[in-house]
Parts: C-alpha cells; structure tokens; sequence
C-alpha cells in the first residue's frame, strides 16, 4: 500500500465518521470504521458494531475481541498486525441482523477498504458476513474448515468470537483450527481461481441482490 493509499483510508474514515446515508446512522453513538494496519495482510470482516463497538468506536472490543485477540496470539500475530472491519459500519438496533439497503448504503466503505488494503487473505467472523461476501445460503459450519477463492485472494470464514463464548470449547478448537488454516495461507501464493465457482453455483437471487462486488 502507497502513502497516497494510507491517506486515502483516513480520509475514508473520516467521511464515514458523519456519514448519514442509511437509517442506522439515527442511533449510533460512534461510527465503527475499522481499526488495525492498513498493510495488513490479513483482514476480518464482521457482520455490524455491537453495543461496546458503538461506545468505543472500534470494532471487536470486550469479550469478543478479547477472545480475537487470544487466537490472534496464538497464531503469532497481534491485534495491530491485521485489519478489522464490519459489513456495516453503524450498529443496527437492538443487534438485528443489517438490513439490503443499509448494506447497499454501505458497501462501498467496506469495497474501498479491500482495495486499498489489499489483504491476502480475509477472515470473515461468523454467518452473517460469510454468507454475504461468497454470495450463498450455505451455513458458516458447513463453510468454516476450508479456504474460498474470492476475488484473487483467500477467504477463511469461521465463526462469531461470540458463537465460540456460547458454543463453548468444540467452537473454540474448530475457530483455532480456521485460524491455523488462515495463518498457511498468509504465505502462500493467492488461488488460482479468482472466485468461488462451486460457492457462485450455490447463490440465489435473494443473496445475489446483496452482493457486494457484482
Ligand atoms: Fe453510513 Fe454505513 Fe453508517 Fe449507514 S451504516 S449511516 S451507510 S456509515
């Protein structure tokens, strides 16, 4: 990433910080950019702020970030060394799930940031998101365990941090197990499929209406 690319990411930030083009802007508290190095190889992508995320400002904060922050350790790396960002920027009301024209409204925040971050490999956290970004109704536990070729880089989803606290030490292993697989990937060459064909085959109309990179 340039100097110009860095900048262009604040600024981002910046803009997004008063943006109000969808109704979830009406009750945040914060705007939740991303947070992390903007060189970072290695970037999450969640499904929307929660309450502390909204108080804070950041996003994964409390017991789920401390948990990503436990398996990031366990694989080397720390909380400044990768990338972390949500579908939606602004909390959605009582955590319900985004809805297709708030993600519309915001998609090309999260579009912009791959851009210019340029990861190798993206970690999407739980089903939400996962289901969003390789365009299927196929359930994260059906997904998690293997890498998706999305977009001339890896795609390693696993579960919510907080389905891993709920679900208790079989989640955690299968999260550590994702982790292991994405931390392999980091220095391998990128797939030579540039998307998911079998995932692709595996869309609906319903989902392809919410893609984000058509
Ligand atoms: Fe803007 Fe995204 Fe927040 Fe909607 S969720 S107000 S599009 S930053």
């Amino acid at each position: 990433m340039s100097e110009e690319s860095v900048r262009e990411l604040e600024s981002l930030a910046q803009t997004a910080a008063g943006c109000t083009a969808c109704r979830l802007s009406e009750n945040r508290t914060t705007v939740v950019f991303g947070d992390g190095d903007p060189l970072a190889d290695l970037m999450f992508i969640g499904e929307g702020p929660g309450f502390n995320e909204d108080q804070q400002g950041l996003p994964f904060v409390g017991k789920s970030g401390n948990l990503l922050e436990q398996l990031l350790d366990e694989i080397g790396l720390h909380r400044a060394d990768v990338y972390i960002a949500n579908v939606v920027k602004c909390r959605p009301p009582n955590n319900r799930d985004p809805q297709q024209d708030e993600i519309e409204a915001c998609k090309g925040y999260l579009r912009r940031q791959l851009e210019l971050i340029q990861p190798k490999v993206v970690m999407t956290l739980g089903n939400f998101s996962t289901k969003l970004l390789l365009k299927t109704t196929t359930g994260i536990t059906k997904l998690r365990g293997s890498a998706h070729p999305w977009w001339g880089r890896h795609l390693v989803p696993t579960f919510h941090p907080a389905a891993a606290l709920r679900g208790g030490p079989r989640v955690l292993e299968q999260m550590r197990e994702d982790f292991a697989l994405a931390q392999g990937l980091l220095v391998a060459p990128p797939p030579s499929h540039p998307k998911a064909p079998a995932i692709a085959e595996d869309s609906i109309a319903e989902v392809e209406q919410l893609g984000l990179f058509r």
